[in-house]
């Protein structure tokens, strides 16, 4: 092993998988799924379940499916189908086989006749109050249900009624026969189907009952001979009826192969955001943003057009790591990440958000100079490009002072500031307008500091990003700050929802100058905004009608402000 390459030590589920490895379990080769409901886009917690499933498989030579868990009609469409594949290709993973529960539907009801037939299931008459009502409490036993001890015949019946649309929504379930008295109130006989009469994104209308989550994931995870079902926390109290279903369907000394096996890690939680699918799409539903890839959301496709990439999600994803213990990690860490990876990729360019004019008084009327600057000075294979330069040009209005505390080394009047990859200029003269504002800066220019330095070896401190204000093109600039200003969305008043967490200053939008080589770029590309921090095209950036997304500032403002 190389020597200077840190040992990373394996989390809980790699250090089983190596066991599993070394005692030859699964004769050696391993299959993972990620099972999405197709009810809404993925977000950041998503992708830490796609990172693992699919990370997994690849480093110990596995195979992983994707597995759309698409059980119930009214949620789901192909919209997000589609999103789902396309997010998960875009972070740069590729499925095995791309599956659906729904292709099992046949086969699960099958193995329901089984369980009929096997005095494990029975079909309930009660409805969903009365099943309720049943249930009975943590510390005090259910009650059975009157249909419980039902003959299977008359069970087998009225399931073969239910699939062929005799009966009205809720108004029969099939329900495993296991115990009501159980202490964990998954075994207290949970339900197995409901009908329900809605036509589904792929079998149409072909079936009226649909498998609950319970009975439908680990028999999936099984067909598909799923060697590893990796899920959240939640599903640690359901693991025993995973393992009651299998164990009841599935003759293990026939089929001669190791059961799948279900382990929980925890989930991904972030603060300023909230993660549920339900909050983010009453976000969406509700017009708080854009839609599900606004650049505010935590979701994938919103990460994506604010101008995350690929390997900022996947480090991240790495870094958070995976435990047993569920903790809210700081969405700093997320900036951080895309801060490390856009600083080795992104272009640099030069654009003024809030621009100041000055026109500089001894350069040439008319002449536009092409100034060489450096594409990415982390990286010299990304090369040069040309910079207009002329005799107006645009800085950035908080980059003069007309009367400037001591060490102000940005511009003044009589100050000296290098203009960068051009000259050095010195404020000669402030313009105002009637109200007192300033409107323009006149300046001179040393024509021997070309490119940034003076042969005469004089310093200045100051290094200001500008534009030529007869070349640069006109932008509209998106500054996306934090969907919520408060750390925990969920905590409100009462009366209140999350959504009165909600930051009024998310986004703030203003007309920028950038330098023309922008016209050049596709959407999504990836700038840094000098000084400023990280950009992307938007999605619906055209040449003629630039539109640019701050992906993030170049360092965390949010950390000064807890500072002060
Ligand atoms: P909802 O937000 O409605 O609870 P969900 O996020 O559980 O839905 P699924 O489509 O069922 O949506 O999730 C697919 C997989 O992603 C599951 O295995 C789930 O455990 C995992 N997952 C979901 N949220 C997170 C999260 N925050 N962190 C890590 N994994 C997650
Ligand atoms: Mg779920």
């Amino acid at each position: 092993m190389n020597q200077e390459e840190p040992v990373k030590s394996l989390n809980f589920i790699e250090a089983m998988i190596e066991e599993d490895i070394r005692s030859k379990k699964h004769s050696g080769s391993l299959q993972f799924r990620f099972p999405p409901e197709p009810n809404g886009y993925l977000h950041i917690g998503h992708a830490k379940a796609i990172c693992l499933s699919f990370g997994l498989a690849a480093k110990y030579k596995g195979l992983c499916n994707l597995r759309f868990d698409d059980t119930n009609p009214i949620k789901e469409e192909v919209e997000y189908v589609e999103a789902i594949k396309d997010n998960i290709q875009w972070l740069g993973f590729t499925w095995d086989k791309e599956c659906y529960t729904s292709d099992y539907f046949e086969q699960l009801y099958d193995w329901a006749i089984l369980l009929i037939k096997k005095g494990k299931a029975y079909v309930d008459d009660s409805s969903a109050d009365e099943i309720a009502s049943w249930r009975g409490t943590p510390t005090q036993p259910g009650q059975e249900s009157p249909c419980r001890n039902r003959p299977v015949e008359e069970s087998l019946d009225l399931l073969g009624r239910m699939k062929n649309g005799e009966f009205p929504d809720g108004s029969k379930v099939v329900r495993a026969k296991i115990d009501m008295a159980s202490p964990n109130m998954h075994m207290r006989d949970p339900i197995m189907y409901r009908i329900k009469h809605a036509h589904h994104h792929r079998t149409a209308n072909e079936w009226c009952i649909y498998p609950m989550y319970d009975y439908a994931h680990g028999q999936s995870d099984y067909i598909e001979n799923v060697t590893h079902s990796l899920c959240t926390l939640e599903f640690e109290v359901h693991r025993p009826l995973y393992d009651w279903f299998l164990d009841n369907i599935i003759d293990d000394e026939k089929v001669n192969r190791e059961r799948t096996r279900q382990t929980e890690f925890a989930r991904l939680n972030l603060n300023y955001t909230v993660m549920s699918k339900r909050m983010l799409l009453q976000l969406v539903e509700e017009g708080h943003v854009e839609g599900w890839d606004d650049p505010r959301m935590p979701t994938i496709s919103g990460l994506r057009r604010r101008g995350y990439t690929p390997a900022s999600i996947r480090n991240f994803a790495d870094k958070v790591g995976i435990a047993k213990r569920e903790n809210v990690i700081d969405v700093s860490l997320l900036e951080h990440c895309v801060r490390e990876d856009l600083n080795k990729i992104a272009q640099r360019v030069m654009g003024v958000l809030d621009p100041l004019k000055i026109t500089i008084a001894n350069y040439p009327d008319g002449q536009v100079e092409e100034l060489e600057a450096i594409n990415n000075p982390e990286d010299e294979r990304m090369g040069t490009r040309r910079v207009p330069f002329s005799k107006t040009i645009y800085i950035e209005r908080a980059d003069f002072m007309e009367n400037p505390p001591k060490k102000y080394f940005r511009l003044s009047p009589g100050a000296e500031v290098r203009l960068r990859y051009a000259y050095y200029i010195t404020c000669t003269e402030v313009v105002k307008d009637a109200s007192g504002t300033i409107t323009e800066l006149i300046c001179t220019y040393d024509t021997a500091t070309r490119g940034g330095d003076s042969p005469d070896g004089r310093k200045v401190k100051g290094t200001l990003h500008w534009v030529s204000a007869e070349k640069a093109l006109k932008a509209r600039v998106n500054l996306y700050d934090r969907l919520f200003s408060l750390e925990d969305p969920y905590s409100c008043a009462e009366g209140e929802t999350f959504l009165s967490n909600l930051n009024p200053n998310s986004l703030e939008q203003v007309e920028a100058f950038v330098e023309p080589f922008l016209a050049e770029g596709q959407p999504f590309d990836h700038y840094q905004f000098e000084r400023l921090g990280y950009f992307c095209l938007d999605k619906n950036s055209t040449p003629g009608n630039l539109v640019v997304n701050r992906t993030v500032t170049l360092r965390d403002s949010w950390a000064k402000q807890a500072e002060k």
